[in-house]
């Protein structure tokens, strides 16, 4: 496949936009950069840096990508993290703090001593904060969730760890914390137009992947994708399904995978997979091969796209489809309410009953999928494409020379 330059996006968002990365990069030019998640495969976050990586690079940023390890008491404490920083009841113990605390000192290591910005990304590494030594480098945060109804016990834990670095980066206003010490940023993610998942596709390719689960490229289906993870909502998808269903006669696809880093997965699987045996005309593909090519080609034939989420960090799986002119019907809930403007680009729902409504207006008004498809697009070409998340970061990384306090918009 040919090298994507920066140039490659000026036909996209502007050559104004590309000239202004090139300005600020030369700002940090040489300057070393080392990203650390809990990931290569799975997720938004390993998406995100996928394909930020080679860029930052090609801008001449002396970018790399350190994933930290852990054991699976770590990634389901982890886990249990991730689901009370959404919000949800769930038991933290002090014994979970200590064994968090362990696994950061056995990760130390991994620290890039010789890098000039360190970019931590979300809460599973974050306690390597700790370890930094002081007035050498900067430190950034990324938080790619939902912290807005975090535990309160334990973001007491975690809050005093993220006082640690010198900036905070979260997707939505919503999502930034009155009690931290140090600058905030708001800025959405991204996806890549030119990567495997969200490039065009002929209807020859768009066939060959379908053909390869048993459909073609005439027929109608409903879809979601994501991770097997009951923050998803795959059952109330497939009871939104189940509505429709009733008036029309078509099949729903749920495309999921796993992530390392989220061990309840299989068991969310397999109680999917024992209702979804249930129902007739439901498919479920687990692990798509080639993941991305396949992804791409059921997002771009799908005739409905559902994400029934009941909490998400931003959703990039709603920006994909966005992307390729798809009037999402999303949970109401985190970044799907910041990409979906509700009856205009996709329908924002907090019901299984509202999700098969606008499902069945959509199949029964492809006028009215068409033109919200197009605007979808259009929200997604302006604000969430890689060269936007670009600039914003080389931003965040020059302000840091500067230090503050307060919550910075660097929404468009
Ligand atoms: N995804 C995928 N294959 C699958 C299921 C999901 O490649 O079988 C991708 C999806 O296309 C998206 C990412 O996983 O790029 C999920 O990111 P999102 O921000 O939607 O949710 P997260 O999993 O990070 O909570």
């Amino acid at each position: 496949m040919k090298k994507i330059k920066l140039e490659d996006y000026i036909p996209l968002v502007g050559e104004s936009l590309v000239m202004e990365i090139k300005l600020l990069a030369q700002q940090l030019k040489g300057a070393r950069i080392q990203h650390i998640n809990s990931t290569k495969t799975g997720g938004g976050v390993a998406e995100l840096l996928n394909q930020l990586i080679p860029l930052m690079n090609e801008v001449g940023l002396e970018t790399n990508w350190t994933v930290i390890e852990g054991t699976e008491e770590f990634f389901d404490l982890t886990k249990s993290f991730h689901v009370a920083l959404h919000g949800t009841k769930t038991r933290i113990t002090q014994k979970m703090f200590q064994f968090y605390k362990k696994t950061q000192i056995a990760n130390r290591e991994k620290i890039d001593k010789n890098a000039d910005f360190v970019i931590l990304h979300d809460p599973q590494p974050l306690g390597l904060s700790e370890f930094r030594q002081k007035g050498k480098n900067k430190w950034i945060w990324c938080c790619h969730i939902d912290i807005s109804e975090a535990s309160i016990r334990l973001w007491r834990f975690l809050s005093p760890l993220v006082d640690l670095v010198d900036g905070a980066i979260f997707h939505i206003p919503q999502f930034t914390k009155a009690d931290l010490d140090i600058p905030q940023y708001v800025m959405p993610p991204f996806i890549d137009p030119f990567s495997e998942k969200n490039k065009d596709l002929t209807k020859v390719e768009i066939s060959k992947y379908l053909k390869k689960y048993g459909f073609s490229i005439n027929e109608q289906f409903i879809l979601q994708v994501s991770r097997f993870d009951k923050l998803k909502d795959p059952l109330g998808a497939l009871q939104a399904f189940k509505i429709v269903q009733k008036s029309f006669d078509i099949p729903f696809v749920y495309i999921g995978n796993f992530a390392p880093d989220d061990p309840p997965g299989e068991r969310v699987y397999k109680e999917f997979i024992q209702e979804a045996n249930k129902v007739p005309g439901v498919t479920v593909i687990a692990n798509p091969d080639p993941n991305d090519l396949v992804v791409n080609a059921f997002q771009r034939s799908a005739s409905v796209v559902l994400q029934k989420s009941i909490r998400e960090g931003f959703g990039l799986v709603v920006t994909e489809a966005m992307w390729k002119k798809k009037a999402v019907i999303g949970g109401n809930t985190g970044g799907i309410r910041y990409q979906i403007i509700d009856e205009k680009t996709g329908f924002l729902v907090n019901t299984v009953e509202g999700a098969a409504f606008w499902s069945r207006q959509l199949l029964s008004n492809p006028k009215l999928a068409t033109l919200l498809g197009e605007q979808a697009y259009n929200r997604v070409k302006s604000n969430f494409l890689l060269p936007h998340y670009l600039r914003h970061l080389l931003c965040v990384l020059l302000s840091t020379k500067h230090p503050g306090r307060g919550v910075t918009y660097l929404n468009k």
